[in-house]
């Protein structure tokens, strides 16, 4: 039976398909606005380039300083640039790196954004932004930095390098395992978040194996895309709350900590709600959630172990002080001896008990 719920979500319009990157001028005439800059990392700073040189006269030029975290001095400088140009809309070609600068010029110019999504992140469909000042980031929600239009061309995507595909997918699927037990959790957002890890349950392991493949590729993106709609409808908890912690007090990479915490996150909250994991359980065919994945993310190669991102042995008590210092919700209570053993199996990269 449907029980009372809220589903509160909006979702940017989406173009989707291969060679839809043709499409970004004739989408920007859509939004009204005729002065693009184009932003990237240092890394797609080609393609950037590419994209400004084929829009013409509707673009102002490229900014490729984008880097992770989005700290606040690029994007003053990036803002400045904005400025300077006459630009009057930002169109963001990249990951979630790139997607932040382009949310937090927005946050303080009202830029409309169109994004050219290139990575699993799912950061263009969400009102969320981190940002950086003084080595501390902060998360803000707000309907001002979600973009317009997003852009999914899965021929962009052919050279994501298979382990960045792997640990990016996983980053998703993260979202849209903790919305199925989210406070605010909600039919809809639970199907669309069923349908995303079910696309990249399929995708991931053929991208491994042809990381060209139209269809894969597609469907990668597309589960992606769902995933990052459930990270912006609901609130997440112990996985992602977790992540941001030991990722910002240990410099560790974004998607490869989510790849490893996952199926240990999971194995501690599926004690409390093995009920709300069962679809998850199903999906890939084991008897319980956690083990289920943690069998996925060996097959598909994805890092497995703490200590293999420079965590120590001891290192881990801090972390589980700093897990426990700033309480919040979670299905199962946070208790000391819980964590620290997550942690431990985590680090090691055993197979959830
Ligand atoms: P990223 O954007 O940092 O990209 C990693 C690298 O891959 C960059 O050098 C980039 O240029 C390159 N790259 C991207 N797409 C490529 C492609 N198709 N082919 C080749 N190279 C490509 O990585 P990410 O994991 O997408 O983003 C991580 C950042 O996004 C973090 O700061 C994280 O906090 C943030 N994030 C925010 C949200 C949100 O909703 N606000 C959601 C998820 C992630």
């Amino acid at each position: 039976m449907i029980d009372l719920f809220t589903f509160d979500s909006t979702i940017p319009r989406i173009v989707f398909g291969v060679g839809s990157l043709s499409k970004v001028s004739e989408e920007l005439g859509r939004l009204g606005r005729s002065r693009a800059l184009v932003l990237s990392t240092p890394h797609q700073e080609n393609d950037a380039r590419a994209l400004a040189t084929a829009l013409g006269p509707r673009a102002v030029g490229a900014f490729s300083g984008a880097v992770m975290h989005t700290p606040v001095d690029v994007t003053a400088a990036a803002l400045a640039r904005f400025n300077g140009s006459g630009a009057d809309c930002i169109v963001s070609l990249g990951g979630g790196s790139t997607i932040g600068l382009g949310k937090a010029i927005a946050l303080r110019n009202n830029a409309p954004q169109l994004v050219v999504a290139t990575t699993y992140a799912g950061s263009e469909v969400t009102p969320i932004l981190g940002q950086t000042e003084n080595g501390i980031k902060t998360t803000i929600r707000t309907s001002s930095v979600l973009p317009k239009t997003v852009i999914y061309d899965p021929e962009l995507t052919f050279g994501l390098p298979v382990p960045m595909s792997v640990t990016s997918g996983l980053n998703a699927m993260a979202h849209a395992i903790e919305g199925l037990y989210a406070q605010d959790r909600n039919p809809i957002a639970s199907l669309m978040g069923m349908e995303g890890l079910a696309a990249l349950r399929r995708a991931l392991p053929t991208i491994v194996r042809s990381p060209r493949d139209p269809l894969a590729r597609a469907d990668a993106l597309y589960g992606s895309g769902l995933c990052g709609v459930v990270l912006g409808a609901v609130g997440m908890s112990l996985h992602h709350k977790l992540c941001h912690t030991l990722g910002g007090t240990f410099d560790l990479p974004h998607a490869e900590t989510h790849a490893i915490l996952l199926p240990h996150t999971v194995s501690y909250t599926e004690q409390a709600v093995p009920e709300l994991l069962a679809p998850v359980a199903r999906l890939f065919g084991s008897p319980r959630a956690s083990t289920g994945l943690h069998d996925f993310t060996l097959s598909i190669g994805a890092p497995m172990r703490l200590r293999d991102l420079g965590v120590t042995a001891d290192d881990l008590d801090r972390a589980t002080a700093l897990a426990l210092s700033n309480p919040y919700w979670s299905p199962r209570p946070l208790e000391a001896g819980g964590i620290r053993s997550l942690l431990q199996n985590a680090w090691e990269g055993v197979r959830p008990s």
